[in-house]
């Protein structure tokens, strides 16, 4: 938000970064893995509370624009590397990632697979044989095409935050939760003028040379206090866990884009259900909203997944 550099003191850091989610943390890692050492992260609640808690941990690089496949493929293959860069395998299970579509769709799934393998992303299609020698069970008639990325899988969002905040904490970032930031300090009232800092709940101020807002769903709120539209709006979004009655195996993970639902084996067996249809989109405000999925969410969950 601004530049410039400042002498370090208590209450003055070279980088303040609001926000203590995935996205925060991994900034104060990569910073401090680059030497930085006055890094402070802020977060009003407590560290991988927000989003990233809620996360379902999908890791692929099947993304439809080249710029957002490039950086999926860059953070799978970090998720394999885990375990030498941070220390820890942050819950990274390799289960594989498959994405089926139908007839319709089929020309578009070979445009986006072809753009990939392009950009060296592992991924390749498959028969509804493999995919059911891969998911025992699964009902493969409606797919006319399946793709496989074998490097893919799932996360865990909270795991893979709490690493980032360990690695930074011991390259020097500090780190304050249970801390809102309200506002931001300024070297005059004009339009424009240079962001110096932020202000806290208790009135409190902490300068730095830099904010970043790593804020997520309330990135808005903050950036309006001083006149910056910023264009995030939270959608809600619904998830079901379903007991399959025996635990399901180690399946990839299966995006179904006839029926518009992912499916996921959880570490115990069940099987996490998500919706990937868009349509019908949910605008909610993150501090106010319905956190349980609604009854007819779930009775046209169980439809699709039947
Ligand atoms: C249901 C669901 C499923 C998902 N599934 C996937 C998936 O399968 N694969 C995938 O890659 N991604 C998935 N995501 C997205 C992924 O989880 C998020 O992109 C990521 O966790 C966002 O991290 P973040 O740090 O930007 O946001 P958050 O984790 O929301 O962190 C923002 C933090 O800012 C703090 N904050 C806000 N305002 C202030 C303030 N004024 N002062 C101080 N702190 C403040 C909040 O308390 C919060 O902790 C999913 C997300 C959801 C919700």
């Amino acid at each position: 938000m601004s530049t410039g550099r400042t002498t370090t003191s208590t209450d003055t850091y070279d980088y303040v970064i609001v926000g203590g989610g995935l996205e925060g943390l991994a900034i104060a890692w990569g910073l401090t893995s680059r030497g930085e050492k006055s890094v402070l992260v802020i977060e009003r609640d407590q560290l991988c509370g927000g989003m990233t808690g809620k996360s379902s941990g999908v890791v692929r690089a099947h993304y439809g624009t080249p710029s957002v496949a490039k950086m999926g493929w860059k953070g799978t293959k970090f998720f394999h590397d885990a375990p030498e860069i941070l220390g820890d395998d942050c819950g990274f299970r390799n289960c594989g990632y498959m994405v089926a579509v139908g007839e319709e769709n089929v020309g578009n799934l070979e445009a986006t697979i072809a753009m990939q393998q392009g950009l060296g992303v592992d991924v390749e299609f498959i028969g509804g044989d493999k995919a059911r020698e891969l998911w025992p069970g699964l009902h493969v008639d409606d797919f006319a095409k399946i793709a496989y990325e074998p490097l893919g899988g799932r996360g865990d969002a909270p795991m893979l935050g709490m690493a980032f905040s360990v690695v930074a904490r011991q390259q020097g970032a500090k780190i304050r939760q249970g801390t809102t930031v309200t506002g931001f300090t300024r070297e005059s009232e004009a339009d424009g003028a240079r962001v110096t800092g932020v202000t806290l709940g208790d009135g409190s101020t902490v300068g730095a040379g830099q904010v970043i807002l790593a804020t997520g769903a309330w990135a808005a709120q903050l950036g309006e206090t001083i006149g910056l539209d910023i264009p995030v709006r939270a959608q809600r979004a619904q998830l079901m866990l379903v007991d399959p009655g025996e635990p399901l195996p180690h399946v990839p993970v299966l995006s179904d884009l006839v029926s518009l639902q992912y499916l996921a084996g959880e570490p115990n067996g069940d099987i996490l259900c998500g919706n990937s249809d868009h349509h019908d989109v949910h605008w909610a405000d993150p501090d106010n909203y319905p956190n349980k999925a609604d009854d007819d969410f779930i009775e046209w969950t169980i439809g699709k997944l039947m």
